[in-house]
């Protein structure tokens, strides 16, 4: 009854993730800065960047990036003579960018163009050969002329923004005097007359709509170079709001998307002044909602950011000699608090390993494993079908009341990538219920069968609260290998931050049972301590982020 084909396809495919997830440096954002217990000393962190994929297109700046029509779309800024600027598209389902398309309108060196929808089209702002603002309308019939394109009377020292409110669309500028400007249009071919802002920048300014407000972020043209943060008071023209300095610098437009949902918040990336590695945060108008993460990527220039169902993805230029146009989806800790990237193990400078147990709770291997975790002292986690759970409640309750953590394994354990998201949430929903009515408490866990998971799948877990766990120690228990197989494996690939996958459920767990004392008396003869999930979550901290330039504290003004 459980679908023993799907994990073993799993168990191949998740050689492959673990290659990539060496490959790429390894990752991992926190969120709650609750979390983060120990003083961040740590000198190396990043983020989990799902992989990345490279275009063939090469950038003379930071290339623009939207979604539109479940597609997201690449402009940039060509690195020929004439600076053309290009388009493509980028699957987000295949990974596969689109061909390019050249256009015939030129820009300049270092001067990015910037997207955005607008009324169902798609728009286009880039400063000309001669400094003058130009908007245009992508033509999907002919890719390669713009429609409507206007040439306004303004000129523009640095790359402009444009973004779309209600039934107006905005352009946004450091004027030749280094002053912000703003101007809105409701049609994009007649723009009204423009407000100058007090205030000068460093470098372009960046646009982005969300929650009903219109954001606006730009790097002070003092020296110190700070990351500012406001919304465009539009029933005040000439009044920026809850304008915000952070403790981050930059000499690069900042990259902003929303965040998603009705709440006015908007992800920022940014590349900092000392160095060329990207950092990524989620702001709500007042402070982070979490500490800024630092990814392994780098870019010449700025990133920019853009959210496609529910997901974030972020473009940025290469530092590689060719200067690739970049794009991935990117997990930024999530304002409620959720991991939103999927765990696959824990902190790598700790000996702390985590045991896990799926299928279960199933008679009587749950009551067995339970004694050998009792009589060692451990904690351990099991990953529960809410169905099983259903049939046998007691088993559950004892796991929560002897201390063990509880997480959700859905309710009937299915392939969640084939499924709706409506089906996706009810699986989640109805074994989260089933748990609380167990134990009382809700999960916070998750993890999906046969590790079969999307980024739907993470969005839908992330908003019911639980954390995407995975795993990176796979004795293939499931598959009846033998006791000392499972022993072997388990002892040869277990490190610090391992998360080791086991059952207790969806077939005859004897060999498992079996194997389990001497992998506890061994591994703890390791000096290895097991923890729980959740645990081993809290002690991510300061290993995995790494704060602004002066820590926790990210508000330095008004
Ligand atoms: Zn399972």
């Amino acid at each position: 009854m459980f679908p023993k084909g799907t994990d073993m396809k799993h168990t191949s495919r998740c050689g492959s993730w673990l290659w990539h997830r060496v490959a790429l440096p390894i990752l991992l954002a926190l969120l709650a800065s609750g979390l983060l217990g120990v003083s961040p000393t740590a000198a190396s962190s990043s983020v989990h960047l799902r992989p990345t994929t490279a275009s063939s297109q090469q950038a003379d700046a930071a290339p623009a990036l939207v979604g539109y029509n479940g597609t997201l779309y690449v402009s940039w800024t060509g690195r020929n003579a004439a600076h053309n600027l290009n388009l493509m598209t980028y699957n987000t389902a295949s990974k596969v960018f689109g061909p390019a398309q050249t256009l015939t309108d030129t820009t300049l060196a270092s001067s990015g163009p910037s997207l955005s929808v607008f009324k169902g089209n798609l728009y286009v702002t880039w400063r000309g050969q001669d400094n003058r603002l130009n908007i245009g309308r992508y033509n999907t019939a002919d890719p390669s002329h713009l429609a409507n394109k206007v040439t306004l009377r303004e000129y523009s020292s640095t790359a402009p923004s444009i973004a779309a409110l209600s039934d107006h669309l905005y352009l946004s500028w450091r004027g030749t005097d280094g002053h912000l400007n703003l101007i809105s249009s409701a049609d994009a071919i007649t723009f009204g007359s423009k407000v100058t802002y007090g205030l000068t920048c460093r470098t372009s300014p960046s646009l982005v709509a969300s929650g009903g407000y219109l954001f606006v972020s730009w790097e002070e043209a003092s020296t110190s170079s700070s990351i500012v943060i406001g919304r465009y008071d539009l029933a005040h023209p000439a009044t920026l709001s809850a304008v915000v300095t952070l403790a981050s610098t930059s000499q690069f437009p900042v990259g902003l998307a929303p965040v998603g949902g009705s709440d006015p918040y908007v992800s920022v990336g940014w590349r900092t002044a000392n160095d060329t590695h990207i950092r990524l945060a989620n702001f709500e108008g007042g402070r982070y909602l979490h500490n800024p993460v630092y990814t392994t990527q780098t870019t010449p220039y700025g990133p920019t950011l853009a959210l496609l169902s529910s997901a974030t993805y972020m473009s940025w230029t290469g530092t590689d000699t060719s200067q690739k146009v970049n794009v991935s989806a990117v997990n930024i800790a999530s304002p409620s608090g959720v991991l939103s990237y999927p765990l696959y193990s824990g902190n790598p400078q700790l000996p702390e390993i985590a045991l896990t147990f799926d299928d279960g709770p199933r008679s009587p291997y749950t009551s067995q494993i339970l004694s050998i975790l009792k009589s060692y002292g451990i904690q351990a986690t099991f990953f529960v079908i809410g169905s099983e759970a259903a049939n046998n409640p007691n088993l559950v309750l004892q796991e929560s009341q002897q201390g063990h953590v509880v997480g959700n394994h859905t309710w009937s354990h299915p392939n969640l990538t084939t499924l709706s998201a409506d089906q996706v949430r009810t699986e989640l929903q109805r074994a989260s219920s089933e748990i609380v009515s167990i134990t009382g408490k809700s999960p916070i866990i998750f993890r999906p069968p046969g590790g079969n998971f999307n980024d739907q799948t993470q969005a839908i877990a992330a908003s019911l609260g639980l954390s995407t766990i995975l795993w990176s120690v796979d004795p293939r228990d499931w598959s009846m290998p033998g006791t000392d197989a499972i022993i072997q494996n388990v002892l040869s690939s277990t490190k610090n931050g391992s998360i080791i996958l086991m059952h207790d459920g969806g077939g005859d767990r004897s060999q498992t049972v079996a194997a389990l004392p001497t992998i506890i008396t061994t591994l703890q003869q390791r000096g290895f301590h097991f923890v729980t999930i959740p645990r081993m979550i809290q002690n991510l901290g300061p290993y995995t982020t790494q704060p602004a330039s002066s820590g926790p504290t990210q508000l330095l003004s008004e």
